[in-house]
């Protein structure tokens, strides 16, 4: 592509991204019917279509007038990989020279993808390679949707009627779901739309590290499940592994988990995620605490086992530690579970994406130098 023709299209309009209700208006300042939003919706996210010629309930002169002012693009996928367990990993180039990662994971009847909402994090939590790279962006609307938009196709097979693969969304990828807040819940609205993904509230997860007032927020515009990353029973502790705990105690998180959990229709629990970090948090004083700490919060409780990369002290702690931290929650009640890691084959691990941050650094510049040493290679072979 020319650097005009790229110009030409930065200045058309994304429809990857749009909201429903910004669709119908889109269509409607077209002077066309708000129904084609509908049929628009469901080309773009049911069928995986990004090409307009191919939308066949478009009349052409709709079409050719789409083409002009309108595209759907999708992120650039520089690597993507399957694991012998059926993990599917991708990495994403995105404008700016940077990468994201997405990660599926099979478990019998059930798919979940883990979705990044940010390039980075700002909130540089101890034990978290993302936070370690520092904060770069936020993800627009059509970058995250665009993550599901990618995996849902990538199962799709020609000439056969899509089957639903991905049937739980995690917001557990890079970044910080609540300090991206209305480009989440709109992708996240789009990913439980009837005429998109029809994912069920229940199984569309965001996961956060305690961003006190945004939660307050989130309850007064979505209802999806919520999943808050402890990692420690107490103050002192959190203050050193989770900083934003100096500025949102959890007295103060608790509570607003609480006001979200209570917003919803329906009796959801609380999903409480504490990795696993040796001799620091993982004592059984620790969940003695975390057994206290919880008693009043219906909630099942996620240990991850710490993911270790080489820019970080912590240890991954024993097997035998971790069972005894599960066992002794397990019998004060608590509904437990591990989190197992899956396609160790392609360093894929849900909410530790790329255990290592200078490998990812490395890699994804490797990903983007092969990338562009091909495009080299073929452009030279043109000429
Ligand atoms: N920012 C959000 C969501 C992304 S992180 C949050 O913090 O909740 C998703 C999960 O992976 C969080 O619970 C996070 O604490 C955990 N995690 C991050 N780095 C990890 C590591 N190295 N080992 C194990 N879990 C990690
Ligand atoms: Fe950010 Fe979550 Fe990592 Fe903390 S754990 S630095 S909030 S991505």
């Amino acid at each position: 592509m020319t650097v005009e023709q790229h110009q030409v299209e930065e200045s058309k309009v994304n429809l990857l991204g749009m909201s429903p209700k910004k669709m119908k208006d889109f269509f409607v300042e077209m002077g066309e019917k708000p129904f084609r939003a509908q049929q628009l919706l469901q080309w773009v996210h049911q069928r995986g279509l990004d090409d307009f010629d191919q939308m066949t309930n478009v009349s052409k002169v709709m079409r050719e007038k789409l083409k002009e002012i309108a595209t759907i693009h999708y992120p650039e996928i520089i690597y993507h990989d399957v694991s012998k367990d059926g993990t599917k990993k991708w990495v994403m180039r995105m404008p700016g020279g940077s990468a994201i990662e997405t990660v599926y994971i099979p478990e019998g009847d059930r798919g979940t993808l883990c979705v990044s909402s940010q390039i980075g994090c700002s909130l540089d939590c101890s034990f978290c390679s993302t936070g370690k790279q520092g904060f770069n962006r936020d993800l627009s609307v059509a970058e995250i949707i665009g993550q599901v938009w990618v995996a849902a196709k990538s199962f799709d097979v020609p000439g056969e009627k899509r089957e639903r693969r991905i049937t739980n969304v995690v917001m557990m990828g890079m970044g910080e779901p609540l300090l991206n807040f209305e480009n989440v819940v709109d992708a996240m609205d789009l990913m439980m739309h009837d005429f998109a993904y029809g994912l069920s509230k229940r199984r569309v997860t965001l996961s956060t590290s305690g961003v006190v007032p945004n939660l307050y927020k989130l309850a007064d515009v979505s209802d999806v499940s919520l999943a808050v990353s402890l990692h420690a029973p107490n103050d002192a502790l959190r203050n050193e592994l989770v900083p934003i705990n100096k500025k949102y105690p959890i007295k103060e998180l608790m509570a607003a988990c609480d006001h979200y959990m209570s917003s919803l229709a329906d009796r959801r629990k609380l999903t409480v995620e504490y990795t696993l970090i040796d001799k620091v948090n993982d004592e059984m004083e620790h969940a003695k605490e975390l057994a206290e700490l919880l008693r009043d919060t219906p909630c099942k409780i996620n240990l991850i086992p710490f993911n270790p990369f080489p820019a970080s002290d912590y240890k991954r702690p024993s097997n035998n530690r971790v069972y005894k931290f599960r066992d002794y929650l397990h019998n004060a009640g608590y509904t437990v579970t591990i989190r197992t890691t899956r396609g160790d084959d392609i360093d894929a691990a849900c909410g530790q994406l790329v255990g290592n941050v200078k490998d990812r650094t490395r890699r994804s510049e490797r990903y983007i130098k092969m990338r562009e040493i091909s495009e080299t290679d073929q452009s030279a072979g043109l000429q």
